[in-house]
Parts: C-alpha cells; structure tokens; sequence
C-alpha cells in the first residue's frame, strides 16, 4: 500500500486488506470494518460464467459505487454547512452537478436523489445535457437550480424557457452578450419572465493547465464593459428584475485557497456593483474547480494534487463572498457551485487485466551461430567485434558498449544490403543485448499488454497527460517483483501509460503466473484497478479502434456472505454497436457475409454453413475486447 500510496489518494474510500486486496469503504470513514469490499470479490463475481454463479461479464469493467456518491455529495454540503454556520454566514448553499463530468442516467438520476434533501440541481452545457437535466429534476427538489450555461441558439434558449414554464428553477447564464437579444424576444413569445445570470470573465487567473478558461482572454464569460451593456439593455426592456445570478469559473482542479479567494473575492465585487446598479441579485455561482489529490502528495504545486481540504476549499469560499458583501453592506448571496470532478472522481473504478509482459527471454547465442554470424561480416564490423572482445576482457564498459552499438549499426546496413541474413541479424541482437546485461544497463522495464483501451477509458491520459492512481488491486502483500509500463490494446503508438502519480515512469507490479496470453486463457489473472476517474473519462472517451465502452457493474453494500450486491449490470458495447456509431448497418453487413457463406458452401457441400452463420451473428454480439479462446462463437460453431 505505501508503495502505491494508496493511503494517500485513496482516504478514506479505499484501503488494503489483510487479504492484500484493494477494499472499498463505500461511507468514507463512517464505513464500519464489517462493511468494507473486498475490490477482488467483486471482480470474481462478475466476471465468472453464469454457470458459475458469476454475471458472465467481460473485462474491463468499471464498477460503479452509489454509496461513495452519496458520501461525496454530503460531505460538500456538510463542508458548506459548518463554513456557513461557524462564519455567521446570513444565506444558504445549494450546490448544482454539471452533468458533463458524468452523463450516466443511473449517475445523474443518483445525484438528483440523494441530493433532493438540501436542494441540489444541475448544470447542462449543450441541448442535451439540458433535456437530460429537465426531466432529471422532475425528480428532484422544487428549489433545485438547472444552470444553463455554454453557447446557446434559440432552440436551447427556447427549452430553458420551457423548463420555467414546467417550474424547474431554470437560470439561463449568459455566456455571450448576443445570447440576450435571444432570451428577451423568445421569453416575450413564450410569455415567461426568464431567470438570467451572466457569466464573468474575471480578471484572476489560474496557472495550471486548467486555467484556459480564466482571465481576461478565457474562452468563456463576458467582460467588465458588455456585463455594464447587458444590465442596461435588461434595464431598457424592464427587466432587470430577471438578472439574479452571477456565474464564473476559474478553472478545474484550482491549485490553492488562496487562488480561490482572490477569484471569489473578484466576483463577489462584481456581485456587490450588479446589486448597486439595480439588477435583483440573489445568487453567486461559483463554477467548478473543487480539487482532487490524484497523487496523495496533498500539495498545490504537484499537477496531480491541490493543497486543501474539502472544508478548506468551502470555508475560503463562504469567507470571500462575505467579507466583500459586509463591506457593501449587501445582502448575503446564496452561494451555489459547480462541483463535478470532486463529486463524481471517487465512485467508480476501473479495472482491467494484464494478459502479457514483453518478452524477457534471456538472449542467446551458439559457438557454431557466433562463427557462421562473424564469417559474413566486413573488415570493419569484424574489427569491432575484435575491439568489444578486447575490452569485455579489460572491464571497460563504456568501450564495449560503444563498440556493441557501432557492431550493431554495421550489420543493420549490411542486412539492408542484403549481405546479411536474419539469423545474423538475431545474433547481433542476442549479442548485444547480453553484453548490456552483463555491464547491468539492459532496459529493466517490461511492458505489460493490458485488455483495455487508453483512448476510450483513460482518454485524459492521452489529451492531457492526466495522471491517476493505477495499481494492482490484488498480490499487495507481495513484493512486486518487477517495473513495467502498460500498453493498450490499440494499433496506436500512443495507446501507452508511462507516467504514473509521484513522477514515476514505470510501475512495480508483479510477475504474471503464467503469461493470460491474447486468449485470456492460460495462468491466473493480474487485476489492475484506475482510481478517481469517475468524472469526465467517460464522458470523453472515443472509440479508437472501434473499442467501445467497458461493461458497469453498480454495487452496493448488502449483509450476506459477500457483503455486497450487484444492483445493475450493463453489458459493454458489442461490436455491432460500435460499428453503428460510424454508420455501418451491422444487420446488412451480416446478411451480405451469410450470403458469402452460402454462396461458398454450396460449391463445397455446405454441411457447416449454419454453423459458421450463427458464429458470425455472435461475433456481432461479442464485445470488442480480448475473449477467452473457449467463448470464440467462429471456432464454437466448427
Ligand atoms: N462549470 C463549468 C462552467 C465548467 O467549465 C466546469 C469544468 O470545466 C465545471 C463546472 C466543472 O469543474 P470541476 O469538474 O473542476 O468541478
């Protein structure tokens, strides 16, 4: 566990057992010893036959953790409460999800439950995301907030009109002063006094990689001069009633408290002048950026990490908003936030298998191939060799690692020529590379084949070079005994994870008993779980390759032998599935290869026909991922 500093980012939800396995504690440090999950157990049981008892399911899967929601959800508000409450804080928070850290129905559907209690909404981006969240918060409580924000047309200002109309607690947040022009006409049409707010383009900015959208040139909000313009615009048209929010964000993953009360402490003037210039405020939105610590080094200046707690993030808050309102002598504003990476980071896991490592055979190469190797050779390679020979003899090892690479190059061009054979060149490599072990600066690092794509999982990776926890989530009373990097299943270069949290460019993990091999069926399975990606990798990822999503299981805590119950399965895409989403028709593509088999098995007798058909439709069932040999539909049916 401290190799993999597991009690660093993982507290309080995951931990090491006794067994050596990954645990989880659904209720953080409420969780009792009792209730905790053994990570292994969950993965057995899902991914064992139906036979079996297991749920049949392929890896890589993410398992998806309700109650871990549930916690994080409360502890922001509980954060928000005290800071309220020990400050003398005169209004409420009420927090709102932007559903595009995690669109998953039984995700949001969860947030808009648990959160119903103390008032939370949801926050849309796009027209979808607004219809998803309009018929999510039919659910939830009347007072929950539905911020629209991003680039808007009239359709999608057309729909927030209506979600008033349906009484959802809707906000159109201007991003774009023209966006105005818009909700004045079609709230005229439709005959409803739109709720507004604008989103501020603040002058403070964030450093790190998520600061793009901050400052003065930030993608988003609209300057100090077009805000002035909107109110009066709102004034003209007599409603500037309707302007009761003020929207900004910083940036995700904000580095430190002190970042944040400087942009808070910003936008809560702007707040202050909207009120002395008429505007019938009564919300600050404070965006995202709640931070996560992916490395545990719980440090502002790791990219992985920020240096606050949840209660310092929330206490820093509550006490900027206040400080500048007091001065002004304004009534304090309900605060409202967008958290989501904070929120949806911890509940689900990702787990997925190693099948292989890179070949580590130990090089080897014969008297009779050495002489038959040095007989093709020139004057000048055979010269290094004599000159590595020589040197091997006198220890000088810079020397024969030199004449080693310059040999090495020699028969390269040679076996370009065509003057060398393979087996030549083989030998040039063996003896290569038993020269670099003996003088031990053989490349140690061994890549481990993983059944996963990075593109479509871990896409941050990728895009960002994000880092997240990857570990072993069995084996961990044992020593790793090896280093490794893993690659994908992705005919991509760039399908690779060499970067891990703590700056390290390999991971220890363990020797695979038995190579899984592509079939997935020798030796016994290495687990390996990515931790804190519950928000935006899902959201993001693609499908290179036409690797499509994995399977989910959603569990929950349940007395019995387990203690734990699978409460929803849903298979991964199939292969079929994926195919569609770049326009193919997987039922034209399988009629026209069952024609093909008929046509072909006809000519030489056709007795196998109906099986090769059936194996086929399987294969459009079956998911893209590496398959046990055994559960192969084309050679079943043979
Ligand atoms: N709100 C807005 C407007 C955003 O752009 C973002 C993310 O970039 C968020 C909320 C969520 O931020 P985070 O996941 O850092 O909480």
């Amino acid at each position: 566990a401290l190799l993999y500093r597991v009690d660093g980012w993982g507290a309080p939800y995951f931990t090491v057992n006794s067994n050596g396995n990954v645990s989880v504690r659904p209720y953080g440090p409420d969780t009792l010893a009792h209730q905790e999950i053994d990570l292994l157990k969950i993965v057995k049981n899902a991914s064992a036959p139906k036979t079996l008892g297991g749920l049949g399911l392929q890896l890589p899967l993410i398992i998806r953790f309700p109650d871990v929601l549930k916690h994080r959800l409360e502890s922001l508000q509980c954060a928000f409460d005290f800071a309220i409450e020990s400050q003398g804080y005169q209004a409420h928070y009420q927090g709102v999800y932007p559903v595009k850290c995690n669109q998953n129905k039984f995700v949001v559907e969860d947030i808009v439950k648990f959160g119903s209690g103390f008032r939370f909404g949801l926050e849309a981006g796009s027209k979808p995301e607004l219809l998803l969240a309009m018929s999510s918060l039919c659910n939830g409580s009347p007072e929950a907030l539905l911020v629209c924000n991003g680039f808007k047309d009239a359709e999608y200002i057309s729909l927030a009109l209506v979600a008033r109309k349906l009484h959802l607690n809707t906000v159109i947040v201007l991003e774009q002063e023209e966006e105005l022009d818009t909700v004045i006409e079609i709230s005229k049409k439709l005959e409803v006094r739109p709720i507004i707010g604008a989103r501020a383009k603040l002058r403070t900015k964030h450093s790190g990689h998520f600061g793009s959208t901050s400052g003065e040139k930030g993608k988003f909000g609209l300057t100090t001069m077009q805000i002035l313009r909107v109110v009066k615009k709102l004034h003209d048209h007599d409603m500037l009633d309707c302007l009761q929010l003020l929207h900004f964000h910083i940036g995700s993953q904000i580095p430190s408290t002190s970042l944040l009360a400087d942009g808070v402490g910003e936008a809560a003037q702007i707040y202050c002048e909207l009120v002395r210039l008429g505007a019938c405020m009564k919300v600050i939105d404070i965006g995202g950026g709640l931070g996560i610590d992916y490395d545990g080094s719980k440090s502002q200046d790791s990219d992985s990490s920020v240096g606050y707690s949840l209660q310092d993030y929330a206490s820093a808050v509550v006490q900027a908003v206040r400080l500048v309102c007091d001065r002004k002598g304004v009534k304090h504003p309900v605060i409202c936030s967008e958290s989501g990476r904070a929120i949806v980071s911890h509940h689900s896991i990702l787990v997925f298998e190693a099948v292989s490592t890179s070949s580590h055979d130990a090089p080897q190469i014969s008297s009779h191939g050495l002489q038959y190797f040095l007989e093709r050779l020139t004057d000048d390679a055979l010269s290094d060799y004599r000159n590595l020979s020589s040197a091997a003899i006198h220890n000088e090892y810079d020397t024969c690692l030199l004449y080693a690479e310059q040999l090495k190059q020699r028969c390269v061009d040679q076996f370009k020529e065509g003057s060398l054979g393979m087996e030549q060149l083989a030998a040039v490599d063996a003896l290569c590379e038993l020269v670099s072990n003996a003088i031990g600066v053989s490349d140690s690092v061994r890549t481990y084949h993983v059944n996963l794509s990075i593109f479509t999982s871990i896409p941050d990776f990728w895009g960002i070079s994000q880092l997240f926890p990857i570990i072993p989530i069995h084996r961990l009373d044992e020593r790793p005994a090896v280093r490794g990097i893993l690659s994908d299943l992705t005919c991509d270069s760039d399908g690779k994870i060499d970067k891990f949290i703590g700056g390290e460019s390999s991971l220890p993990l363990h020797e695979l008993e038995g190579n899984r091999g592509v079939n997935g069926d020798g030796g016994a399975s290495y687990y390996l779980g990515m931790f804190l990606g519950g928000a935006y990798e899902e959201a993001i990822g693609g499908v290179h390759n036409l690797f499509g999503g994995p399977s989910v299981v959603q569990v929950s805590l349940r007395e019995g032998p387990h203690g734990f119950a699978v409460t929803h399965a849903i298979l991964g895409p199939s292969c079929g599935d994926v195919l569609r989403l770049m326009q193919h028709e997987p039922e034209l593509m399988f009629e026209t290869l069952k024609h093909r088999v008929e046509e072909f098995s006809s000519s030489d007798g056709g007795s196998s026909s109906m099986a090769l058909i059936n194996g086929l439709a399987c294969s459009f069932n079956n998911m893209p991922y590496l398959a046990a040999a055994s559960s192969c539909s084309l050679t079943a049916a043979g």
